[in-house]
């Protein structure tokens, strides 16, 4: 699923733009409806706490957490030191790698500064979760992540504005589009150049 807005509104805008203007407001609104709908009904089908890609990121964090060395710095804090072996840190890293990371009740810190740009737990936070037990690390997720808030995304009431009942006849000679600028299979016809 692409995740750019505008690459995704590109794809429900494909084979519009060579088309007349009122065919152009139509079939955008119409596909627009349908992009809704359908994203709508995925989103209602989920019975996840957190959004179908959200839930994969994490496992995926999940899973890299598993080769992650925890050592806890200091007790009351939960403040820990997380060393990831090059392999596992970033792609920028020349050798093993310490992070530090401060679990608390409701906030998650890291020196890598993923859950404060991203709003989800990175690795080293998820290492340290395990090392305490009893939390999955989930809470850190913001609630912008959950499926509830995928749901009313999606939600906005789209009404019918009834094509076709309200316009009137305008008399006067039909206007084509110029031959040249028709499209063949979605690709433009540029023309050859006679100069
Ligand atoms: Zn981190």
């Amino acid at each position: 699923m692409t995740t750019n807005i505008a690459e995704s509104f590109n794809r429900v805008l494909k084979g519009v733009r060579s088309l007349p203007l009122c065919a152009i407001i139509d079939l955008t609104f119409y596909r627009t409806a349908e992009y809704f709908r359908d994203s709508g009904n995925q989103a209602e089908e989920c019975t996840t706490r957190f959004a179908p890609r959200v839930h994969k990121l994490l496992d995926a964090r999940r899973a890299k957490a598993q080769h992650h060395r925890t050592r806890i710095f200091d007790r009351r804090n939960n403040e820990f030191e997380v060393l990831c072996k090059r392999r596992y840190a970033s792609a920028y890293s020349a050798g093993d790698t310490v992070q530090q990371c401060i679990v608390g009740p409701t906030e998650a810190k890291c020196t890598c500064n993923k859950p404060k740009l991203e709003h989800i737990p990175c690795s080293h936070v998820l290492a340290a979760c395990k090392d305490l037990g009893g939390n999955d690390g989930g809470h850190y997720v913001s609630w912008f992540y959950t499926t509830e808030a995928l749901r009313n995304t999606w939600r906005p009431k789209m009404h019918s504005y009834a094509v076709g009942s309200s316009h009137k006849t305008i008399e006067g000679p039909n206007w084509a589009p110029y031959p040249a600028t028709k499209t063949i299979e979605g690709i433009a016809h540029r023309g050859s150049s006679t100069m």
